[in-house]
């Protein structure tokens, strides 16, 4: 039955809500790899043995935001915060170029620096690197912030949409956000001509099927370039510090379904996959993913940016992670595609 569904999905690259409900409600191991290998050999079919490498540098924890499930939310008192230089930002930038690494994701908290400040960063960073690629994740910025920066040369926004129902986004965030407001942010971006990601997190407390179905449809209807998904892990500091911990499982068998429903989109073989799963991301990249996203920050605040509770590699430094990435790939049969934007 469920098979019968995967095939479905696999020649008509959609499914009706009904049909999302029943795969994800009721699949079992089977099913899963299944789903996985249908996946693995459409993402090979596009994208061969290559994986893309995206480093992300977390320059700043600062955040206004409250999300309950996450670590660097601005109640939290435990955290040290911290903003990194421009200068230091740009040498994250120049260790990830040495190691093969054409684009730069610069990620923080929410509000920590304005966008004007941003685009002069990020001018500078493309002025040195031309041929690279910036990835911009600051949360919901106004139109006029996200012009600024797309006029500064920023190429992709990354803007998870975290759950695409507005009742189960109110039960995971306080009542000043709205998943309306994110929803407009995701337009304003693609508005803009940013290449653009959106994403939820998997595993999320008061999570249901038909919730994961919502955000199926989500993603079928606005087809994002970038889909970034990963298990949710809780904080000690947060909310949700006694939450369960999402299965590694259910987060390959969803990689799988949107590899199968986007052929070509980019699909990340998360950090938070790689921390539930010794071989998560390896795990991933079996079940359909095309991307990975090494931690280019440096190693000194790595800790810090601590969104969920035993995240992995925080001790190796850039060239040495990539290395590592590059280990771990040629032993289940890919290859970096090194200086890929
Ligand atoms: N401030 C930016 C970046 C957020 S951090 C923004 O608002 O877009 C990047 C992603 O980490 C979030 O979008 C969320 O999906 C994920 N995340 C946060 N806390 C998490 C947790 N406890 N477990 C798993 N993923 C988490």
């Amino acid at each position: 039955m469920n098979t019968t569904l995967i095939d479905k999905l696999s020649v008509s690259h959609a499914l009706a809500y009904e049909e999302w409900v029943t795969l994800i409600s009721s699949y079992d191991e089977n099913d899963r790899v299944y789903a996985a290998e249908k996946a693995r050999s459409a993402a090979t079919d596009i994208f061969g043995d290559l994986v893309y490498l995206r480093g992300i540098v977390e320059f700043s924890n600062i955040c206004r935001n409250d999300c309950y499930y996450c670590g660097i939310r601005r109640s939290n008192q435990s955290v040290t915060r911290y903003t990194l230089s421009d200068e230091e930002i740009l040498s994250c930038c120049d260790a990830a170029y040495s190691a093969g690494i054409a684009t730069f994701v610069l990620q923080s908290g929410e509000g920590a620096v304005s966008a004007p400040h941003l685009s002069q960063l990020i001018r500078r960073i493309k002025g040195k690197y031309p041929d690279a690629a910036v990835t911009v994740s600051v949360g919901e910025l106004t139109f006029d912030g996200y012009r600024m920066l797309r006029d500064a040369g920023a190429d992709r926004y990354l803007l998870r949409h975290e759950t695409a129902d507005a009742a189960h986004y109110g039960r995971l965030h306080p009542d000043e956000m709205s998943l309306s407001h994110r929803m407009e942010c995701l337009y304003q971006l693609r508005t803009l001509g940013y290449q653009t990601g959106a994403g939820m997190m998997v595993g999320s407390p008061y999570q249901t099927a038909e919730h994961l179905a919502r955000d199926m449809m989500f993603l079928c209807e606005f087809a994002p370039d970038m889909i970034g998904i990963g298990p949710f892990i809780p904080h000690k500091d947060t909310p949700f510090k006694d939450e369960k911990q999402c299965s590694a499982k259910l987060t390959l068998f969803l990689i799988s379904l949107i590899r199968l429903m986007l052929p070509r989109v980019l699909l990340p073989a998360t950090t938070a996959l790689g921390t539930v799963l010794p071989d998560g991301r390896e795990q991933g990249i079996l079940s359909g993913a095309n991307v990975i996203m090494p931690n280019i920050s440096p190693v000194r605040v790595r800790d810090k940016y601590t969104l969920y509770n035993n995240k992995i590699c925080i001790n190796e430094e850039t060239a040495i992670c990539v290395k590592c990435l590059e280990r771990r790939l040629n032993k289940i049969g890919y290859n970096i595609a090194y200086f890929t934007r």
